[in-house]
This record gives C-alpha cells, structure tokens and sequence, in this order.
C-alpha cells in the first residue's frame, strides 16, 4: 500500500479536497474578465475574514515574500524600526529591515513567551523617532500568540506602523485588523488558509500608503503601488499563480461557509484537547495558556530523549508528521500543529501515534491515557 501521510506540521497543511478538485480546473488568463471577478470576489472574501476595509493584495510569493513586501515598502535606509521578537520569525523582522538598511532595535523576549507590552511602550518612549513596529502574531516556532491588540493600542498612539506577521495566525485565529490598529498584516497559503504553498496576502492602511508612498527603498516585483494600479482593473502587476487563486477562493467558501467564529472555536478546541493529552501524558507544555497558540502546540520532549527521535518513530511507522524545534530548540521540543483542515480525529490520531513513539523510544507511557484527556475536552468532560 502506498504510505498514508498525516500532516501536522504547521505548513504546508492538509488541503480540503474540494479545494484540490477546484484547483484542477483548466487554465485561464490572468487578463481575462474571468479572473478579474474572481479576483475581486477573493479580496471581498479576505476582508471579511481579516475584518478590514483597508486595501488587500494576493500576492505569488511565500510567506517570506510578503514579509518582504511589507520590508521594502515601509522601511527606508536609515529608518528606525522596531522589532519584536520571541522565536525564529520575529527574528526574521530584524534579518529583513537589516537587509533594507533600516536601523533596527531588537527587543527580545523569552522564547516561549509573548511580547511583555510594557517594554514596548517603554522602547517607544524613549525612541519617538521609531517609524514602524514589527511584530509576529502567531510565533510558529514556540507556539505563542502575541496580543497584536494591546500592541495595536501601544502603537497606534505614536506615528509609528504596526505590521504584523500573521503567517501562521491569519485565518485560524481571530485577528481583527482595523479595530486592532494593524497597519500591514501579511499571511501565507500554507497555514490556516488550506492552500498549498505559493500565495501571500498583505493588507494595507491609510497611514501605511502614506509612508510607503514615501519610501526610497528599491522594489521592483514587490512594489506595492504597481499593485495598487494593477488592482485598479482587478488586475495583478505580474503573472500570478491562477490556479491558486482559485484554490483561495474555494477554501475562503469553506471558511465562511463554517462561519469564522466557529472556526476560531474549532482550533481553540483542538488546542485544548491537544494540550490536556500532553499534560494527561506527563510531558511538559512550551507555553503557558493563556498565550498558547490555538494553531500549534510546542511540547517538550521528556529528559534524555531527543525530540527528532520520536518524530522519526512516528513518520518511519506511524506516517505522522510533527514539527521539530527550530534554532535552539532543535531536537528539543516537538510541534504539534492542528492548524487549518483539522478537526478532532486529527488530534486522536496524533496523541495516540505518539503515545506508540513515547513507548518506543523508552519513556514510559500508560497507553491511551492521552487519548482519553483529549476525548473528555472534547466531550466536555475534562476536569
Ligand atoms: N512567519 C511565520 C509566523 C511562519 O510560520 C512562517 C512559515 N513557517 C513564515 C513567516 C515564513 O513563511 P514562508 O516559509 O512561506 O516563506
């Protein structure tokens, strides 16, 4: 039999299989009337879901492509920008604005723990000159979710941005752009949106054209006024990748077909139920609750065993695919992700693969007493 694979990685994530169908879908061009009303249809969708008005673009890059955007679009040489940083993705903040030449100030916080707001402020304070705020919203390589809110209200006190790297946030948990001050959001495909990789979405306010209208920063394919124009027409600046789009199209159907709201509660359930099999197991939890990603668990692995080698049992045998640790994590945590085309047997099945690996590598397991934390979240009977 050919290998059956279970994807819990926290992108590329499982794509819904009307999603895939609709993909298969003849060619079309991008110039055509065809496209423009998809297109148009597309970014009314994405409004809802990011619960903006301001302007939206679907953009053909990764993820990294979009947070480029937001770089070469805002951050002139010699502009002073804040980033804030608590794992490997905020710390691509910093790597971006530095290769854009902005003057950058790194505030770092534990991995494994939000952005302390107080900081923030304080680093504003002493610093009115900071021309944009970069922050992660869900920070994928500890599984924290930062209060973008409170950052909103910091931020938006000051003439500085607020951009936020919604990557692996945006679509599985609630972010509500406009009421929350976010100047630039940008996401990807891969993550909470269902797709497969190639797609990045950027949401752009008033005070955010304003200075990108004035950056000096170089851009060519990632310039966001030939997008602007393009957009005029419903049109893209460049050839974008059209079977996607309508992959976008279908899976944001499913999405508000669901209703977002219970789509926010699906993923925090599925957080809850993963996190009461991991302490039902005896392992211990990267980040505490109320931080705790609805899109991603981080566990670590127990004393002595290496978390690459559990992952290995359970893709060698089991077919399931966790995340490992990233940086200075590696081999130390592992990462479960429940993030977009999930729902509560994803769960099962992966605490009940990894109670078999925990047994294999050594470390002792009472079969199925994970298993049993996680169906009592779920049948509401979880003390
Ligand atoms: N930011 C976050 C929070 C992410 O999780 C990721 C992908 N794991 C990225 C940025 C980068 O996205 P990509 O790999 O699509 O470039």
């Amino acid at each position: 039999m050919q290998d059956k694979e279970y994807l819990m990685i926290p992108g590329p994530t499982p794509v819904p299989p009307s999603v895939m169908n609709a993909m298969a879908r003849p060619m079309f061009g991008h110039r055509s009337e065809e496209f423009a009303e998809m297109h148009k249809n597309i970014i009314g969708k994405l409004q809802k879901v990011f619960q903006t008005t301001n302007d939206i673009f679907v953009l053909t890059n990764s993820g990294t492509g979009s947070m480029e955007t937001a770089v070469a679009n805002t951050v002139s040489p010699g502009d002073k920008v804040l980033t804030l940083v608590g794992g490997k993705f905020g710390e691509r903040w910093s790597e971006l604005a530095t290769a854009y030449k902005g003057e950058v100030i790194q505030e770092d916080f534990e991995w494994g723990t939000p952005v302390d707001l107080n900081k923030v402020e304080e680093v504003l304070k002493a610093n009115p000159d900071i021309k944009v705020v970069f922050a992660t919203f869900n920070e994928t390589s500890t599984g924290v979710v930062n209060d973008i809110e409170g950052l909103g209200k910091i931020v938006a006190k000051t003439p500085a941005l607020l951009v936020v790297d919604g990557v692996s946030g945006a679509g599985g948990i609630e972010i509500k752009t406009d009421e929350w001050n976010v100047d630039i959001q940008v996401t990807g495909s891969q993550k909470a949106l269902m797709l497969p990789p190639g797609l990045g979405v950027i949401s752009v306010s008033s005070k955010a054209w304003n200075k990108i209208e004035n950056n000096s920063s170089p851009r060519y394919y990632f310039n966001l006024i030939k997008a602007r124009k393009s957009m005029e027409k419903w049109n893209t600046a460049f050839t974008p990748a059209v079977s996607l789009f309508v992959g976008l199209n279908a899976a944001l159907d499913i999405m508000l077909d669901e209703g977002m709201d219970n789509v926010y509660a699906r993923h925090k359930l599925l957080r809850d139920a993963t996190r009461a099999a991991v302490r039902a197991l005896g392992l211990k939890l990267m980040t505490e609750d109320f931080c705790a990603s609805p899109v991603i668990t981080s566990v670590y692995a127990p004393e002595g065993v290496g978390s690459d080698d559990i992952r290995k049992v359970l893709k060698q045998e089991y077919g399931i695919t966790f995340a490992g640790g990233q940086a200075k994590l590696k081999n130390k945590i592992f990462r479960i992700a429940h993030m977009g085309f999930a729902d509560k047997m994803d769960v099962l099945l992966a605490i009940s693969g990894l109670e078999m690996a925990l047994d294999k590598v050594g470390y002792p397991v009472e079969l199925g007493k994970g298993v049993k934390a996680a169906q009592e979240v779920f049948l509401g009977r979880y003390k």
